[in-house]
């Protein structure tokens, strides 16, 4: 009987140092991975907002600062899953920005901007690997383009969990449009969103980052919600929902900059 109770203290204790039978130890994200147990994830307010990353091509182009290499990308995924970030969608900036909504801690926003193929080649396998939400802009009038994604990636993309939103008709700067010429460029995007992939899109990015009041307003009117700029700084509370500052992520921030663009909102912008 003695032995037998060691015996169980001894198993029992086995479990604890390997942390066997103890899913709370395990760091499961609540992002897109197929598998992974989920862990109660803390959340709050951030006080001094949320950095929005904004990439665009990934693939290993010389002297073109906004195309970055597969390397950096997967160091600075890396760092963030090390770090216990957690990327969160834009349905929860909206409820932050607009509602101040709790967030998970240490939240992060990953954009891709324009639908080059290097989005499902190389970034859809890297979301799945780390379980890591993110959102893709695409242009809708460029989709099947030969240099473009095809129809069958978006919708493949949307199904492995990235969120696809609209970055315009012909990816032309919207402030420099008549109006008749601005609700036509939204609203052709937002239905071929619609036919393609079934989804009442609510999010919008800027071509060029040019947005004005006029924009603001037809974006409005087209059941847009939140609309992203090229404007550096963070998202914070209270801020214009259609004018959201976003963070360039180029060649040029190495990792020691990378750290500093996620962590504070001084960050040095080079
Ligand atoms: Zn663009």
């Amino acid at each position: 009987m003695r032995i037998w109770k060691w015996s169980c203290l001894f198993l029992v204790s086995c479990m604890i140092l390997t942390g066997c039978g103890s899913s709370s130890t395990q760091k499961a994200d609540s992002g897109v991975a197929a598998g992974t147990s989920q862990k109660q994830v803390e959340m709050a307010v951030p006080p001094k907002g949320i950095p929005v990353l904004m990439y665009h091509m990934i693939g290993e182009v010389k002297d073109n600062d906004a195309v970055l290499s597969e390397a950096h990308l997967r160091e600075q995924m890396k760092f963030l899953k090390d770090n216990d970030f957690h990327p969160i969608s834009l349905n929860q900036l909206y409820e932050y920005m607009v509602h101040n909504k709790p967030v998970p801690v240490r939240p992060v926003v990953l954009t891709f901007d324009d639908g080059y193929p290097d989005t499902y080649s190389i970034v859809m396998p890297i979301m799945k690997e780390y379980g890591f939400k993110c959102t893709v802009f695409i242009p809708t009038y460029d989709a099947d383009q030969s240099t473009r994604l095809t129809w069958k990636q978006i919708k493949e993309m949307q199904e492995s969990g990235m969120v696809i939103a609209s970055h315009g008709y012909h990816h032309n700067r919207l402030s420099e449009m008549k109006e008749h010429t601005l609700d036509d460029e939204i609203e052709k995007s937002q239905e071929e969103l619609q036919q393609q992939l079934g989804i009442t899109n609510e999010f919008f990015c800027y071509p060029y980052g040019g947005n004005n009041p006029a924009a603001e307003a037809a974006l409005k009117k087209a059941g847009i919600k939140l609309a992203f700029t090229m404007n550096g700084g963070w998202a914070k509370y209270g801020d214009d929902p259609y004018a959201v500052k976003r963070i360039w992520i180029g060649n040029a921030v190495d990792i020691a900059n990378f750290k500093q663009r996620v962590t504070t909102e001084q960050y040095d912008q080079r």
